[in-house]
């Protein structure tokens, strides 16, 4: 690619917005769409200006110098142009989608209105949107109920209970968290939840959202029983956004399929972040999306060389109580499988776990609660994949860092 090439970036995520900066940085400045009204944020803080912890201000990103507020319609992959919704045409040379996630709205009776918008009090938690008109509605005692104990259904929850809300959390599943985190972790995240006020039901499905005059009353569980509710949220995973690739002919399984050059099945579309299919690996995550952008940004800048050949994520989510903080970390596997070695080390008292799973000599996975301190060496033991030394102490080193206390 030449310097003066023109690349587009739709989406002013996370992903879009690193690309942007590191393009700038290295002399081919590239031009970002994106539709969220908002100055471009970082996603993953979001849980935090719900809580009231941080403003709006605080988890701004520094956002690149060409940026344009709009919604991308349509790509006319042969006269290299996007379409925007208020009618303007944009040339590209090559062209990005970052176009990140929308969340997962399961099929509930009630869930839409007529109009096919969620009812007054019922909230998706997504976007700085979702997130204003949330913290505007929770009041102290104000009833909420959150739908789905995955990641971000815990964060909202425990945001809503620091707002003195009263939460149940239904989660449809037999326990929180339950991709990151082993039974004993998930565990202790309920436990830490019940700590702060929220009322944690397992195994439980939501059926119907009850309206009257179009606001939100109720919420009905699959064997009839009905819990008042002023707020809603949905929960409920997240999709790949893809509807733009899909008009355009692009090559879509779940997300956008790309290969180690973050390239679609078009040469001069990229797509990288949540909406890029990679290995047949979709993440969800602020990591690979970081590392994709910045694998694309070096091979848009002219090293044609660069690649992008996977991330080995770790998920990390403090939980902010009134006292105490509550750190945890999961990665790689955190089940083991028979005839895997398990090193595990539980204080109940202060509600502490750690757990690693070694393969063949090798760290497979491991998660963490409550105490962190060794999250970086076991990190990089992780990545590395190195096998490690025989005789097991080392590894009980990694998980202690003081020799086993
Ligand atoms: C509340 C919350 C907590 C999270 N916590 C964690 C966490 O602890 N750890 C972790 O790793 N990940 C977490 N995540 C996930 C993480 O935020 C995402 O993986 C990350 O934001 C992906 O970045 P992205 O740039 O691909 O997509 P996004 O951040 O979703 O950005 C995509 C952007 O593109 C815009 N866009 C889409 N289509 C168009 C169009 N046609 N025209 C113009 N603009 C368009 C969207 O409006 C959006 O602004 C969390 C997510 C949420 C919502």
């Amino acid at each position: 690619m030449t310097s003066n090439e023109r690349v587009v970036v739709i989406g002013t995520g996370l992903a879009g917005v690193r690309l942007a900066r590191r393009l700038g940085e290295l002399g081919t400045p590239a031009l970002l769409i994106g539709e969220e009204e908002h100055r471009p944020y970082n996603r993953v803080l979001l849980a935090e200006v719900l809580a009231g912890r941080y403003s709006p201000e605080v988890i701004a990103l520094p956002a690149p110098a060409r940026i344009v507020r709009g919604r991308v319609v349509g790509v006319d992959r042969a006269q290299r142009t996007v379409a925007c919704a208020d009618g303007s045409v944009i040339a590209y040379d090559r062209l990005v989608l970052a176009t990140g996630s929308n969340p997962v709205l399961p099929p509930l009776r009630g869930l839409f209105t007529e109009n096919h918008e969620l009812p007054e009090g019922v909230h998706a938690f997504r976007t700085m949107d979702d997130c204003l008109g949330l913290s505007k509605a929770v009041r102290p005692g104000a009833r909420a109920v959150v739908v789905g104990g995955g990641l971000l259904g815990v964060s909202a929850a425990r945001a809503l209970a620091l707002r003195g809300a009263q939460v149940v959390l239904a989660q449809q599943s037999e326990r929180l968290m339950e991709r990151q985190l082993d039974p004993a972790a998930s565990k202790l995240v309920k436990r830490h939840l019940t700590d702060l006020g929220v009322e944690v039901h397992t195994e439980c499905r939501v059926r119907d959202v009850r309206c009257v005059g179009g606001a939100v009353r109720s919420v009905e569980m699959a064997d009839g029983y009905a819990l008042d509710a002023d707020l809603v949220v949905v929960a409920c995973g997240v999709r790949p956004r893809v509807g733009l690739a899909l008009t355009a002919g692009l090559d879509v399984r779940k997300g956008v399929v790309v290969d180690d050059e973050l390239r679609t099945s078009d040469p001069y579309i990229h797509a990288i972040g949540d909406c890029a299919q990679h290995a047949d690996v979709l993440y969800g995550l602020a990591t690979p999306a970081l590392e994709q952008a910045d694998a694309l940004a070096e091979l848009l800048a002219g090293d044609a060389s660069a690649r992008y050949t996977g991330t080995r994520s770790l998920t990390r989510l403090t939980l902010t109580g009134h006292d105490s903080p509550f750190d945890l970390a999961a990665f790689g596997e955190t089940e083991a499988l028979p005839g895997d070695d398990v090193v595990q080390l539980a204080d109940a008292t202060r509600g502490t776990y750690r757990k690693v799973v070694v393969r063949d000599d090798r760290l497979v996975g491991g998660v963490l609660v409550g105490e962190l301190g060794t999250v970086g060496a076991l990190a990089r033991a992780w990545e590395g994949a190195e096998p490690l030394p025989s005789d097991g102490g080392p590894l009980l080193h990694l998980l202690t860092n003081d020799g086993g206390s």
